[in-house]
């Protein structure tokens, strides 16, 4: 196996046995980013100069007896993760040419201890779409199979993990966007409790659903960025103060006598015969490890999609207020006067960012408030109490990740709703503020990759990420490559 190609546990053991440097580790990675990117389009920005100045230093830091688990570790961050001296684009023609003037606590984070950024990944232009389509730069395909999406919005960072162009991602997610591009791309994606990861620093898509989390070759990598980048921050004023447990001591393999939820509404007629088998499988496995699966109802959540877009474009009609020309990036050369310099500058966001801007505007109009934005919030509480009436029988819920596996481009661009269908099962974790991982769990006939979801209490990321590693290490599955890597091997 190539360097490029291994999780962080692997090369940490390599690293810490001093067989290989933390500069080879990044050559290896680059050397495939020279090979594969141009058919992948995973990357926005690449920090190649950066990148070997921070592996030097890790190096160095490894020498002295650094024992984080990240050191020297090469990390791609989707690119609405503010980096000092790095452009953080958003996707978007606004923020083209924008260059923060600091880091987001979770990249200042994976520095100190000696993580290395590769470069800044591809996404839907502010974290608004299911495809990465939506970015205003260019298309990311998925490894899998280079006729399809990737998945997103955190479509750039799923594909640079599953193409060998990084050893793991960060990602953000509001409703789905680390875990439906992770499903898609065959890699592991956790969605934290809200609060526990701080999003200092990370341009806002909704405040009340947007998380940051890892995107890994495998969970023991998920456990792993997790610490890093957990905990307390204070200037993230949703972020919680608690004590941060071990999560790589949870991953016993032990799951016996634990209850898993099966929801009977998640598991309805959206959804694809195949992904329905590999999900009813990976329950029927996770019962042979000695957890009890017993179908429950979460009865809300057919309201989910409606109460998530609701709330997202009612935020997000306020965030994208920030960008008009002023304060950030890109202003238009000329315009009469300061109202029509505002309009003619916002002409420059896609049109699915307008089309939020239009919808929130709309939903929170005096009149529409109560209609749209006060029910969507009430139905909100009730899907959060489904999930906790749930949680006293359950120690986690699984169901799938995605309705189908990765499609084809333009197939739902043309109508936003069936896009919009593809957070069907993970926007409900969004908005109860609950984490949620996805594993994968299988392939179609086509040889593309499913997810499993498994969801747990807030704050209980041990529980999930036990019963995702239990599961991953006995479900057997066939060790298969993605299309890049059949076509540079020849
Ligand atoms: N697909 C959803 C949207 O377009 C969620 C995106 C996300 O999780 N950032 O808003």
């Amino acid at each position: 196996m190539q360097l490029n190609e291994m999780s962080i546990h692997q090369l940490r053991e390599l690293l810490r046995a001093g067989e290989v440097s933390s500069r080879e580790i990044l050559e290896a990675v680059f050397a495939k980013i020279d090979a594969v990117e141009g058919e992948v389009g995973a990357y926005l920005t690449l920090c190649y100069d950066e990148a070997f100045a921070q592996a030097q230093r890790a190096d160095e830091m490894l020498a002295a007896g650094e024992t984080s688990p990240l050191c020297g570790i090469p990390i791609a961050v989707k690119d609405n993760f503010s980096t000092a001296g790095v452009r953080t684009t958003c996707a978007s023609r606004l923020l083209e040419n924008y260059i923060p003037p600091y880091d987001a606590s979770a990249v200042a984070r994976l520095k100190q201890v000696g993580a290395v950024l590769v470069g800044k990944t591809n996404l839907d232009e502010f974290g608004l779409g299911s495809s990465t389509e939506n970015s205003q730069f260019h298309c990311t395909r998925n490894p899998w199979d280079l006729s399809r999406v990737p998945g997103g919005s955190s479509g750039g960072s799923a594909a640079a993990v599953a193409a060998g162009e990084a050893a793991a991602a960060l990602g953000t997610d509001t409703g789905g966007s680390i875990r439906q591009p992770a499903a898609f791309c065959g890699i592991v994606g956790l969605k934290p409790t809200y609060g526990l990861v701080p999003r200092y620093g990370v341009v806002a898509a909704a405040d009340s659903m947007d998380h940051i989390g890892p995107m890994t070759r495998d969970v023991r990598d998920a456990a792993l960025v997790l610490q890093a980048i957990a905990g307390w921050d204070p200037k993230d004023p949703t972020s919680a103060r608690r004590d941060i447990p071990d999560y790589e001591a949870a991953l016993t393999g032990n799951i016996k006598g634990l209850v898993v939820g099966l929801p009977q509404e998640l598991m309805g007629d959206a959804l694809d015969p195949e992904v329905r088998e590999a999900v009813f499988g990976a329950a029927n496995l996770l019962e042979s490890l000695g957890a009890s699966v017993e179908e429950i109802s979460l009865p809300h959540v057919e309201y989910a999609i409606a109460t998530f877009y609701i709330i997202v474009s009612a935020e997000i009609s306020s965030n994208l207020a920030r960008f008009d020309g002023v304060r950030y990036g890109y202003r238009v050369a000329e315009a009469e006067d300061t109202v029509s310099m505002f309009i003619k500058t916002r002409e420059a966001l896609g049109q699915e960012a307008k089309r939020r801007i239009l919808m929130g505007t709309y939903f929170l109009q005096a009149g529409n408030y109560e209609t749209y934005y006060l029910k969507a919030l009430k139905v909100r509480t009730l899907i959060k109490e489904d999930f906790e009436k749930a949680f006293q029988r359950c120690h986690v819920i699984i169901s799938p990740t995605t309705p189908t596996a990765a499609f084809a481009f333009g197939h739902k661009t043309r109508t936003p709703v069936t896009m919009y269908q593809s957070d069907i099962y993970t926007c409900t974790a969004n908005l109860a503020g609950i984490p949620a991982l996805t594993v994968p769990c299988g392939y179609t006939q086509e040889g593309l990759p499913i997810g499993l979801q498994i969801m747990g209490k807030p704050f209980d990321e041990p529980a999930v990420l036990r019963v995702g590693h239990a599961y991953e290490q006995h479900a057997g599955l066939p060790l298969r490559q993605p299309q890049t890597e059949v076509k540079t091997n020849g």
